[in-house]
């Protein structure tokens, strides 16, 4: 955080339950202190049973902007008086923007932090070329869902240990979306062009989705949205079976990127290293 606030400083911030362990502070507040800027990015942990009331608070103008974290990110778009396509589509919100007429105004970048991994760590893919293979059918599936459709992909394949969550999944996005259980698995690997893991599977060290990533095409890329640890087991065996990778750290990183110039006013100045810094508290530098 800036040493030097006045009473004119620009104040942003994350909510979640927990925030302990984010990493978001330390990435906002290196990109605040390279620009020099008079702001702030603080963490929040508004108690579960009273996030409407604490967002509510925040249309008297404390804060500009907010990120939103788990397990709050559905009740944050509900909060809103309106939403991005991108938000409504995911269902669900990561970023909260408060205006000066009180109102919110709510955003999901986490569709453009994954489409922006997949560019940064696989130049050249595209995403429109082949069928897309998601494992889970979760809060960060549907956004992954929802950005991968607007960005142009003919087909997406959702695939949930719970069929009925998938197929609740695909309901909401119509013919391109496809439900399925885990036994079809084999036959959508032979042909995808890209394999996410957003399941919880692979968090903390554990065997990730058991996926036979050495089905996929050759060309296919594998992407996990799991970063700890960074080097999943999920995306060593695609590694193991030649595929290019896109790690979840990435995505973390890239969907800051829209965020901080939603709240600052400004793009944040790729001379901060926010890579490295991130790996330092993941224990992997
Ligand atoms: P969620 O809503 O709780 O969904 C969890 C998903 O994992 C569900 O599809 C669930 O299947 C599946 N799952 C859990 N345990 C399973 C098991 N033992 N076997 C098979 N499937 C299992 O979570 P979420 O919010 O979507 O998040 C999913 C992951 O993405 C988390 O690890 C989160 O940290 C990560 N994420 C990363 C980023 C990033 O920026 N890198 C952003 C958002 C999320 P069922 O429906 O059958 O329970």
């Amino acid at each position: 955080m800036s040493n030097s606030l006045t009473g004119a400083a620009i104040v942003g911030g994350v909510c979640g339950q927990p925030i302990k362990h984010s990493m978001s502070p330390v990435i906002h507040n290196a990109w605040i202190a390279a620009a020099g800027l008079d702001a702030a990015y603080v963490p929040f942990a508004p108690a579960a049973d009273r996030f409407e009331t604490f967002i509510d608070g925040l249309r008297g103008g404390a804060v500009r902007g907010l990120n939103v974290t788990i397990p709050f990110k559905e009740r944050a778009l509900a909060a809103a008086d309106t939403a991005s396509d991108l938000a409504r589509m995911a269902g669900a919100a990561n970023l909260l923007l408060f205006g000066d007429d009180g109102r919110i105004h709510a955003d999901n970048t986490d569709g453009p932090g994954l489409l922006g991994a997949i560019a940064v760590q696989t130049p050249g893919f595209d995403v429109t070329a082949a069928p897309l293979v998601i494992l889970g059918a979760g809060g960060a599936a549907r956004g992954a869902v929802a950005a991968l459709l607007l960005a142009g992909a003919p087909e997406v394949s959702v695939v949930n240990r719970t069929v009925a969550r998938a197929r609740d999944l695909a309901d909401a996005f119509g013919e391109k979306v496809l439900a399925h259980g885990e036994d079809s698995l084999p036959d959508l690997l032979r042909r995808a062009g890209l394999v996410i893991n957003a399941t919880s599977l692979g968090l903390g060290g554990d065997a990730g989705p058991a996926a036979d990533l050495t089905l996929t095409p050759e060309s296919a890329v594998v992407m996990d949205m799991v970063y700890k640890p960074l080097r999943t087991e999920f995306l060593r065996r695609a590694q193991a079976a030649g595929r290019r990778t896109v790690d979840g750290l990435e995505m973390l990183l890239r969907q800051a990127i829209p965020t901080f110039e939603a709240i600052y006013g400004q793009a944040p100045s790729s001379a901060v290293d926010v890579r490295s810094l991130a790996l330092k508290l993941l224990g992997e530098a």
